[in-house]
């Protein structure tokens, strides 16, 4: 029996990352303007560039990292209502992306 004890200090100065600028969202492609990974989103009308990310998007990338403390589900699988029914439109329950976006490195 290995006794093994490992005390690494967890940084905890991982919140103020968000105002940096690019949402951290970014790291995947938009399902509804379709821009690729880390390239911003784009008004399909106009084609102008979007300051923050689709809500689409968010949602997409929420449920790629983060688990769903509404819903229970873990990563890379898709909220589901009460019942069993997955959101419409591949929505993600609002505590996910805020869990999302508290844990993104
Ligand atoms: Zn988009
Ligand atoms: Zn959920």
């Amino acid at each position: 029996m290995t006794d093994r004890r490992y005390t690494a200090p967890m940084p905890d100065e991982l919140r103020h990352r968000l105002r940096t600028g690019q949402h951290p969202a970014r790291a995947v492609p938009c399902p509804h303007c379709k821009a690729r990974a880390h390239s911003p989103c784009r008004l399909r009308k106009s084609g102008r560039l979007m300051p923050q990310p689709h809500p689409q998007r968010v949602a997409a990338w929420s449920q790629l990292i983060a688990c769903c403390p509404e819903c229970q589900v873990t990563p890379t699988v898709p909220c589901r209502t009460p019942e069993g029914w997955p959101l419409p439109d591949h929505a993600v329950h609002a505590r996910r992306t805020t869990e999302a976006e508290e844990t993104s490195p």
